[in-house]
């Protein structure tokens, strides 16, 4: 079938483009797409800051209806709404062992193109095969996703649904990081570092985990949004002295847990400076061959401080996003106020405003 997607031919740019999208094979499903975030991913993507292969169509937190099954799917039915996550190869140690997040082959999986079955999908007008971001390419009218990374979405309306696209990736990452690597004891201290989509979604899952502070540090945005979110103090990361804000906060005896999400390699030393004994700080948007001095002594073996990291706050998304709907529907996941919609045909201005900052959560409805 004929549908519209947004293409990259060259780094950097977004071609509208009409092309022919093939037939649901097995175990696959065919989505009349509703509406699809962005996220930082898509700019590194699209910029080609990752070694993709173009031509390509990005977009990763799409949502839709399923409007065709392929053999051999029963967990769908047409006019179900579903969202997509990211996928994973389903048939390594950890894929098997139910942590499609620490998939063997997380990276092919994501970013290389095809979908499960090891094959493309879309069709341009010459002819040639394009690949798609995460087994969807979400910036698209129409897509074909395999059935393990699309998750049935419980809710009454395509309006409710749109609203929902982080939690296939940005709301995931963050509160993810939160309830399943970190989980927080009641009553305990979490600082979250980053105030964009990741971050806030931190620090509503710190609320719901029964954190008693929870401390957002921001940089030029984001304070308003962390103490809606559910921040119980906010530092400003650019003017005040963090580490001695922290300690004051919490009685001079840190953090027990933080996360990392402003990519910012040199706030993970700060943040280090901002433990308690026994903390965990989880990374998750540190990127590139970033290095930074670490004292292994002061940092991590004295005080018996954890550093792990978290992709797709190691989720499985077919339990998890349905944990986050219901947290959601319970008034305990604030994401409204987040999201900004625009256009498909402004795609490029949303990913520009996701790159500035100037919006949390861009999304496309189609
Ligand atoms: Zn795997
Ligand atoms: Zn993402």
């Amino acid at each position: 079938m004929k549908i519209t997607a947004a293409v990259t031919r060259e780094k950097g740019k977004l071609s509208f483009e009409t092309v022919e999208l093939a037939e649901p094979k097995a175990n696959e499903v065919l989505v009349k797409m509703v509406a699809c975030g962005i996220c930082h991913t898509d700019i590194a993507v699209i910029e080609q800051f990752l070694p993709i292969q173009f031509p390509y169509i990005a977009g990763h937190e799409g949502v839709g209806v399923i409007e065709k099954v392929g053999s051999g799917v029963s967990e769908f039915v047409p006019g179900d709404r579903v969202g997509m996550s990211f996928p994973s190869c389903g048939n390594c140690d950890n894929c098997m062992d139910g942590k499609p997040w620490a998939c063997e082959s997380n990276f092919v999986s994501m970013f290389g193109g095809n979908l499960r079955e090891g094959t493309k999908r879309v069709k341009g007008e010459g002819g040639e095969d394009i690949g798609v971001m995460f087994g969807q390419g979400s910036f698209a009218t129409y897509v074909v996703a395999d059935q393990s990374n699309t998750v049935k979405i419980d809710v009454d309306s395509d309006d409710v649904l749109s609203r929902l696209c982080s939690l296939g990736c940005g709301i995931q990452t963050g509160a993810g990081s939160v309830l399943n690597r970190m989980k927080p004891r009641p009553g305990s201290a979490i600082a979250v570092f980053g105030c964009g989509n990741v971050g806030l979604g931190a620090v509503m899952a710190a609320k719901i985990s029964g954190c008693s502070t929870i401390i957002a540090v921001h940089g030029r945005r984001g304070r308003e949004e962390a103490l809606t979110s559910g921040a119980t103090h906010v530092i400003n990361g650019r003017k005040e002295d963090v580490v001695a804000r922290v300690l004051e906060i919490t009685g001079g005896k840190g953090v027990n847990y933080a996360l990392e999400s402003a990519g910012v390699p040199d706030m993970v030393i700060t943040m280090l400076d901002c433990m308690a004994r026994d903390g965990v700080c989880v990374l998750v948007s540190v990127t590139g061959p970033a290095q930074i001095p670490i004292e292994l002594e002061r940092h991590i073996m004295n005080p018996s401080v954890t550093v792990t990291g978290a992709v797709e706050g190691c989720s499985n998304p077919k339990v998890f996003i349905p944990e986050l709907v219901r947290f959601y529907k319970e008034g305990r996941l604030p994401i409204d106020d987040l999201n900004k919609f625009y256009d498909f045909k402004d795609a490029e201005k949303a990913l520009h405003d996701c790159h500035e900052g100037t919006v949390v959560k861009p999304i496309l409805r189609f």
